[in-house]
């Protein structure tokens, strides 16, 4: 209810002071701000990935801009010998216009990544493109090896999809619990049936032969599971590495880069950054809780 009350009040409130909100969870504006923290992540022994924030692309033009600048991003990480490769979102890229065009602007921007020796990986979003997101992801794989997924355990089909990437050749997949308010049918309402749905699906990713998982999650209990079977697995550390948001729960990545644990900041830049920092808020008003309580601890 309270989350609900701040979200309403979201347009009254003045850029400078969602800014001042938003500041801790966004690089930057430019991709020299996101750079420069890619740099101090990097020396304190942590990589990272670049999200590029934009909204989706309504035009075959926005695309190719999404692209140019995830091209132009990925050629700085290089240029800088940077610990980076770039996640991406495909609605950002082309996939509400057309699913071909979509395609043809991820094969450029693969092609080029390829080159470079990164990783671009595809960020998932709402229910209605699980299956054109999946799809897609199916198609680049077999023709380029430096690409992954991301499914989410609030989902119901997401054991069935793992299966099925499985069983479709190597697989790099992150495993999140889910940002978007998703409807009963498809998906677990329930905290901890999100939480038992993460575990299961982390213990099929590995057993399943997932080359690389990244766990991603802020949740102490899920990260200390995550720790005690990769240990009873005797998991190598190139077979997974842990993955967090910028600003958020800094105590725990610490601990886990002390503990020699390989950790991925997520590091979201650009100048969308009002409109993505407002729109996240108004798809999931539980974040805008976390975002004010911030506020106040860090006053
Ligand atoms: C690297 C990374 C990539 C992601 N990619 C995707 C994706 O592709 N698709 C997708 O749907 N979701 C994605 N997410 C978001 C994810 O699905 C969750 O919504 C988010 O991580 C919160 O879940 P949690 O596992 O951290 O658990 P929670 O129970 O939500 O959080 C655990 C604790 O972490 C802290 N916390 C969590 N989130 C925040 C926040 N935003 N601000 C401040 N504190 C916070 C709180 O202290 C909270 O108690 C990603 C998350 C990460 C870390």
């Amino acid at each position: 209810m309270l989350n609900r009350a701040i979200v309403s009040m979201l347009p009254l409130v003045p850029r400078p002071v969602v800014w001042r909100i938003s500041r801790r969870y966004i690089a930057g504006e430019t991709l020299d701000d996101a750079l420069h923290q890619v740099t101090e992540l990097n020396d304190k022994g942590m990589s990272t990935t670049l999200d590029i924030l934009g909204e989706d692309s309504v035009t075959e033009a926005q695309a190719k801009k999404g692209l140019d600048r995830y091209l132009e991003a990925i050629e700085a990480i290089e240029k800088r010998q940077l610990d980076s490769n770039i996640s991406v979102k495909l609605s950002m890229l082309g996939l509400k216009i057309d699913t071909k065009l979509c395609l043809a602007v991820m094969r450029d921007l693969l092609a080029a990544s390829d080159r470079l020796g990164n990783f671009v990986r595809i960020d998932m979003e709402d229910s209605s493109v699980t299956d054109a997101t999946l799809k897609i992801y199916h198609e680049l794989r077999k023709e380029f090896p430096g690409v992954g997924a991301v499914l989410q355990s609030c989902m119901r089909r997401s054991e069935s999809d793992v299966a099925a990437l499985l069983a479709g050749g190597d697989t790099y997949l992150r495993l999140c619990k889910g940002i978007y308010i998703e409807e009963e049918k498809v998906a677990y309402q329930e905290k901890e049936e999100v939480r038992d749905s993460y575990r299961r699906l982390l213990r099929q990713m590995f057993e399943g032969g997932v080359k690389r998982v990244g766990i991603a999650t802020h949740d102490r209990k899920l990260v200390d599971d995550a720790i005690a079977l990769i240990e009873d697995q005797r998991i190598s550390a190139d077979r997974y590495e842990f993955q967090m948001l910028l600003g958020v729960t800094e105590d725990i990545r610490h601990e886990l880069v002390s503990a020699g644990h390989p950790l991925r900041v997520y590091l979201p830049y650009g100048e969308e950054w009002y409109a993505y920092s407002t729109r996240r808020l108004r798809e999931n008003p539980r974040i805008a809780g976390y975002v004010v309580r911030n506020l106040f601890k860090n006053r």
